[in-house]
């Protein structure tokens, strides 16, 4: 079959272009949501949408819809688009790569003359990466109904600046919602941010979904005392405890197969060199694509607090702050993206995403899935993040046709979104 190409010198100038706004001296981006370099980069892709024919809409969370007409506007449009936002001294790729290959996907069906049956939507997601602004993904969040629109304007940043305020400030809270629902397909183009594609020599990953996820907060009581005179068999260090915690969480996410378990915050108290902790307070996140091997690893992992605790003559109270359940995407569209990528003779490579992004909101309404491009050395959220052109350009050829298939998909095609 013909599949349309992109023009890999075209999106190479987009993404080089764009990456100028936040650039850092070592080749990285720093564009906080909301700042000012985040403001330029959201003018540049507006100006690009508008001269390829796009309209902009932009909702009440700051979330840009850039919306190419099709030519029956009563279908329910094609969405795909990612986030421009990145971490402090970040990657050129995060998250622009997803909105630059959808630009790159209208510039393409333009010159090929192609109108399709539906819309399609290119959307830049407000604030996914939650670092200047926490938690993340507020944008497509607030677009699921799973977040509240008037807390999140509340949030604040370090200096107190309220998310909020600085929308209205860089000129991007719009007045009314916009809402293309019922979405026909989501579409969400990201790097792996992770070694797998680049060790298994793929080009393309197409995840099955997004693992499962539990956080727990730790707290373990001991006994604050001297460092000096206390024999080491009368002790209930806290750090101790804690120590051989770690250590078995480490082996037990080691030992399963599917699982992974990260400590990632740790706070002892008194924090002080001659004294014997009294208390520590940790984290434990836990992430699987198997939610019964996630539970029993979870299980595992409280069992082995609870033995640590009372082997050290601490108390501890175990508790799970929050779960989530695996998400996976819709399996036509995940075979759709397998389909194109063996007829552009593209590699591929079933996975999961170990990592969250804006479509774990929107797959909960709309059928989704995603495409992966590998990571160079499985770097990112740094600024030696990259990908190379070849890939992000394969990456875009799949988007391209799959936005050509669904987007031209009679009206009596629907892809359910039944689990
Ligand atoms: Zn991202």
């Amino acid at each position: 079959m013909n599949r349309l190409r992109t023009n890999p010198e075209r999106l190479r100038r987009f993404l080089t272009e764009i990456a100028a706004f936040g650039a850092t001296q070592n080749g990285g981006v720093t564009r906080l949501a909301l700042s000012d370099e985040d403001r330029d980069a959201r003018n540049q892709l507006k100006a690009w949408f508008e001269e390829a024919g796009c309209e902009t809409q932009i909702d009440r969370m700051g979330n840009m819809f850039f919306v190419r007409p099709g030519k029956n506007r009563t279908l329910p449009p094609v969405l795909t688009g990612s986030h421009c936002d990145s971490q402090p001294q970040g990657g050129r790729f995060d998250g622009i790569l997803g909105i630059v290959a959808g630009l790159e996907a209208v510039c393409a069906l333009n010159d090929a003359g192609v109108t399709l049956e539906r819309d399609l939507i290119v959307v830049n997601w407000t604030n996914e990466e939650g670092s200047r602004f926490t938690p993340g993904t507020t944008g497509s969040g607030v677009f699921a109904g799973k977040l509240d629109r008037q807390a999140m304007y509340g949030l604040t940043d370090r200096d107190g600046l309220t998310f909020g305020e600085e929308l209205e400030r860089i000129g991007y809270k719009g007045e009314t919602d916009f809402d293309p629902r019922p979405l026909h397909a989501n579409f969400e183009y990201h790097i792996e941010q992770g070694p797998v594609l680049e060790r298994q020599d793929k080009t393309i990953g197409v995840p099955k979904g997004i693992v499962c996820l539990r956080w727990y907060d730790v707290e373990i009581q001991g006994v604050p005392n001297h460092a000096g005179p206390t024999p080491m068999n009368e002790r209930q260090d806290a750090i101790y405890a804690f120590s051989r915690m770690a250590g078995q969480i480490f082996d037990i996410g080691l030992a399963s197969k599917d699982v992974v378990t990260t400590v990632g915050e740790v706070h002892p108290s008194p924090n002080s060199r001659n004294v014997i902790a009294g208390h520590v307070h940790f984290t434990i996140d836990i992430r699987g694509w198997d939610e019964t091997e996630t539970d029993r690893v979870c299980k595992a992992i409280e069992e082995a607090i609870q033995n640590n605790a009372e082997a050290t003559g601490c108390t501890v109270d175990i508790r799970q702050t929050w779960a989530v359940e695996r998400a996976p995407f819709h399996p036509e569209l995940v075979s759709l993206i397998h389909d194109i990528a063996g007829e552009l003779d593209l590699p591929a490579l079933d996975m999961v995403s170990g990592a969250s992004h804006d479509t774990v909101y929107i797959n909960q309404f709309a059928p989704s899935a995603m495409i992966f491009v590998p990571s160079i050395g499985g770097r990112s959220h740094a600024e030696v993040e990259e990908t190379s052109w070849s890939d992000c350009a394969a990456g875009a050829d799949v988007l391209l046709n799959c936005i050509l298939k669904t987007g031209n998909d009679a009206a009596d095609v629907t892809y359910s979104i039944s689990k």
